[in-house]
């Protein structure tokens, strides 16, 4: 049975919020190159072609950004080199009351005892809202002391829970270090499988990396489809550095 290999970006395969290893990055060029790859990530197409960079890129069958509200398929023409990439799909946010809706995401930031508060606290994405307390301006320090604060007293739960009781045509997950994902119910990772992969999934072994698979974790949709199926399977790291170690086990040798 052939495999199809999935991979999470933030994390999986770059430290959150950063590019690629260079070593890494050689080293997944490689394995990739006679192995059916998708990239599914919660950042942009742009962001994550600015990630893993333009070699891997060129490599990968497809790629689903913004937590799989866009899809992407990529044609390698190995004569001259260039990829032809077409969008699928992309997926719209859709909310009554949005105005609402973004005070109350405000009144959270302005609640919160955290004190390091930068601006930028929402971002728009294509089908999906990304949301943190520290905000997008944050220095990587700032991230690290919010991410710190947040194991310790569980603020981003806290929040998911909260909101998700409120609006409940709504998910909310924790994605990133720092942040929390917003889209409309089912928008989430499992498009992947609900959306693309699904006939693929019957005869062949689909394998997906991530480092956000408990729930409210990022990844848990998509890993919770394959968890159900007896050819899916579905491998938790804790950074890029245990992906990297393991590309040369059993399970990643399948083209
Ligand atoms: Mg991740």
């Amino acid at each position: 049975m052939n495999t199809i290999y999935l991979f999470d970006v933030d994390g999986t395969l770059t430290p959150a919020k950063n590019n690629i290893d260079t070593k890494f990055a050689a080293q997944f060029l490689k394995w990739s190159k006679s192995r059916q790859v998708y990239i599914v990530s919660g950042g942009s197409f742009i962001r994550i072609l600015n990630q893993i960079k333009r070699p891997i890129f060129d490599q990968v069958q497809g790629v689903f950004a913004c937590m799989g509200n866009a899809y992407y398929t990529n044609r390698f023409n190995k004569e001259d080199g260039y990829s032809t990439w077409t969008e699928a799909y992309k997926n719209k946010f859709d909310i009554k009351k949005q105005k609402d809706f973004y005070a109350e995401l405000d009144w959270i930031v302005k609640d919160s005892p955290f004190h390091i508060k930068t601006g930028r606290h929402y971002e728009e994405r294509v089908g999906m809202v990304n949301f943190s307390i520290v905000g997008r301006n944050a220095t990587m320090e700032q991230r690290k002391v919010y991410e710190e604060y947040d194991a310790k007293f569980k603020e981003r739960e806290k929040i998911v829970e909260k909101l998700s009781k409120k609006y409940k045509g709504i998910d909310f997950v924790i994605g990133g270090a720092v942040s929390m994902d917003i889209f409309n119910k089912g928008n989430d990772k499992s498009q992947v499988i609900h959306r693309v992969l699904k006939d693929k999934l019957e005869d062949h072994r689909i394998v997906f990396v991530g480092d956000r698979i408990p729930f409210p974790g990022n990844d848990h949709s998509l890993a919770s489809v394959l968890q159900t199926h007896k050819n899916g399977h579905t491998i938790e790291v804790e950074s890029w550095r245990d992906t990297a170690k393991l590309l040369s086990t059993d399970l990643f040798a399948s083209g």
